[in-house]
């Protein structure tokens, strides 16, 4: 991404923080994302990048999905966070895009400051984007989110396998909403509650109620 391009990506990011004040990143402009783990040797032309998922407590719970396109993570709000059930449609709300080192922040965002509470690293890992239109043909990343339809598959420490992302109309405030899916394959598991069972952060093992005493 044009690092002009990149700066006006993050400014609705920055102008809600004061620096000065939180520990969140401010997102260089050379900033790189926490790699996943490279167990796979990918073919050439495969579309991939950083994912990451912070279980973040401010004015009300969620889980806060991001995925990195074109040098920022795209960011959803998820308030119940991702099932491992292909029959759950998971509410996911956008947000502005981050840096893409805030895929490594962990921390408590201080009482006043926008997103006030503790987030933490909940999961990290790749995606490979399996978006493609009616045709089979691939569709790229960029074009996927502007359609409004995309679907990746995830290499995380908890999440595995393909999920959907699906923009849908919300008509009662007619604000932006989509919907985080997990796919019908061989890793999902319709009878486990995947945020119930892994509370704990991949980064230091903390759960949110650790974070919250550690308060900072
Ligand atoms: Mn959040």
């Amino acid at each position: 991404m044009d690092p002009d391009d990149q700066r006006e990506a993050l400014a609705p990011y920055r102008a809600k923080r004061d620096f000065s004040r939180t520990d969140e990143p401010a997102g260089a402009p050379e900033g790189a994302a926490p790699s996943g783990p490279a167990d796979v040797a990918l073919p050439e032309g495969v579309e991939t990048g950083a994912f990451v998922v912070q279980e973040h407590d401010a004015r009300r719970l969620h889980y806060d999905f991001r995925l990195e396109v074109d040098g920022v993570l795209k960011s959803w709000a998820v308030p119940r966070g991702p099932s491992t059930d292909p029959n759950a449609k998971r509410l996911a709300v956008p947000t502005e895009d981050h840096p893409l080192e805030y895929g490594g922040y962990e921390g408590v965002i201080p009482e006043g400051g926008y997103g006030a509470g503790p987030s933490l690293l909940w999961d990290r890992g790749t995606y490979i984007n399996l978006s493609h239109d009616r045709t089979g043909a691939p569709v790229p990343m960029t074009a996927a989110l502007a359609k409004g339809h995309l679907s990746v598959w995830l290499r995380g420490e908890k999440l595995v396998g393909g999920w959907s992302l699906t923009r849908i109309e919300n008509s009662r405030d007619g604000k932006e909403a989509w919907l985080l899916v997990k796919r019908a394959d061989a890793a999902a598991d319709p009878d486990s509650d995947i945020t119930v069972q892994r509370p704990r952060s991949v980064l230091s093992g903390l759960t949110l109620d650790d974070l919250r005493r550690r308060g900072r």
